[in-house]
């Protein structure tokens, strides 16, 4: 008989369940947070506590946790057709459905849309688009994907490689042929005396060197997070997408839209890419189309994108890449209700009405010693933690202290996330004012309890 562990869900989960993005210190002083349901913004633990989550889960439980209406779609159609999950050839109707749905809501005038059932799969699926792509109109050497420092993209081999975060050294990634370009956050990165406008000026010069160094032609595309999200919530400085978008027209470099995060409301607006008038040639999609309620993430091809997989992969025969699970009826008609109670519940107007709020207790924090920066858009917003004000000089990060406040805010029943050296909130769009203000006087006796 194998050993199993002790007895409370606690001790089962530490003997039996390996976590992931976990930092090991905490959980093996706190332990895990057993859950067992949730309502409204708010989760239980197997113990009865109560925890407002101030990250909507992976900043994906928009609606929140108890939505009536997307739990009767799912079972509506788990009785209807629950199970049929190849996508080959055949596709449930709701699917079909779905795909209309998304484009009619995308940017583009028309495109096509490829299912997957993560975000990282989608943009791993994209890169192998570009590249099938590019080989099929004979530019085999058109592979290299340029993505920023500081961006998440995810956690296959191809989108950890395009993912700029140091943890990544522990696999040996990136792969060759995966570029960085700037992180366009003025804060950090601008130099002194350097005006918004020049830094712009000088990212955009930063990323047409970077091209014409390595060979416009051999590259196949670059991804952006219209704000960089697991990096730390990043907004980019003033003016930037307009200064880049025309340097990658000039080359001919397709400009691809990560709104795993910002898409489907996050930011007030339907995309991240509206947000910013980015006009991206794909959208990569996720998180937010299921409201939390289902695994599922698209590739959004903009019409000229879907033309010329569609004409590679009719000379290729097929597009040989699919996944077993992926546009699912019971994810697609999740979806399909998820963006319903987006649009006809007000979720999104709700976002933008109360965002002002939002960011108004947010800023509060910039009062803080040991606040660098507040910085925030839409129901995304991040506390920057320094040990000096004035230098920005973080703090060791052996004293973790983005990772103790968030632990310190769990103990009072708040869930935020420490990403990098920032404490980061993205709440559920159906908070309200006065939740945003518990929300946010527990974060300040939390900061006021830590320091
Ligand atoms: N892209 C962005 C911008 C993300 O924030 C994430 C996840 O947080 C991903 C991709 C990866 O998505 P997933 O975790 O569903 O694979």
């Amino acid at each position: 008989m194998a050993d199993t562990g002790g007895n409370s869900w606690e001790e089962k989960d530490m003997a039996n369940v390996f976590h992931g993005f976990t930092d090991f210190p905490s959980l093996k002083e706190n332990g895990p947070v057993v859950l067992t349901h949730g309502e409204g913004i708010h989760v239980f633990d197997v113990h009865g506590k109560r925890y407002l989550d101030a990250n909507s889960g992976l900043w994906n439980n928009v609606a929140g946790f108890n939505h009536t209406g997307i739990v009767e779609a799912l079972c509506a159609q788990a009785q209807r057709f629950p199970g049929y999950h190849s996508f080959f050839g055949r596709i449930a109707d709701v699917t079909v459905e779905l795909s209309e749905r998304l484009i009619s809501l995308s940017p583009f005038d028309s495109g096509k849309v490829y299912y997957t059932n993560s975000g990282s799969e989608a943009n791993d699926t994209m890169v192998k688009m570009l590249w099938m792509i590019n080989r099929r109109k004979g530019m085999p050497e058109r592979r290299k994907i340029i993505t920023r420092i500081n961006a998440y993209h995810g956690v296959t081999v191809a989108t950890a490689s395009m993912t700029a975060k140091p943890y990544n050294s522990e696999f040996g990634l990136p792969l060759p042929g995966f570029l960085r370009a700037d992180c366009p956050h003025f804060w950090r990165f601008g130099l002194e005396e350097e005006t918004e406008d020049a830094f712009t000026a000088r990212m955009a010069r930063n990323l047409r060197d970077l091209i014409e160094r390595e060979g416009p032609e051999t590259i196949a595309g670059m991804f952006a997070e219209p704000v960089q999200g697991a990096g730390g919530v990043i907004p980019p400085s003033k003016g930037y997408f307009d200064a880049i978008r025309p340097i990658l027209r000039e080359y001919d470099i397709p400009l691809i839209a990560d709104e795993v995060i910002c898409g489907f409301g996050r930011m007030g607006t339907m995309w991240g890419s509206d947000y910013y008038g980015i006009e991206p040639d794909a959208i990569i999609a996720s998180k937010c189309i299921t409201a939390g309620y289902y695994p599922m993430g698209a590739v959004i091809l903009g019409a000229k994108l879907a033309a010329e997989l569609e004409e590679a992969s009719e000379a290729a025969e097929e597009f040989p890449h699919g996944f077993t699970a992926a546009g699912s009826p019971l994810g697609s008609a999740v979806a399909l209700k998820a963006l319903d109670v987006l649009e006809t519940e007000g979720l999104i107007d709700n976002v933008r009405s109360l965002t002002p709020h939002f960011l108004e207790r947010l800023s509060r924090f910039g009062d803080h010693p040991h606040t660098g920066e507040v910085r925030g858009v839409g129901f995304m917003g991040a506390i920057e933690m320094v040990a000096d004000r004035k230098t920005k000089a973080p703090f060791d990060s052996k004293l973790r202290v983005s990772e103790r406040i968030a632990n310190k805010a769990l103990e009072k029943g708040l869930i935020c996330r420490p990403l990098g050296a920032a404490v980061v909130l993205a709440p559920p769009f159906i908070i309200t004012n006065a939740e945003t203000d518990t929300m946010f006087d527990l974060l300040e006796e939390t900061v006021a309890d830590v320091f």
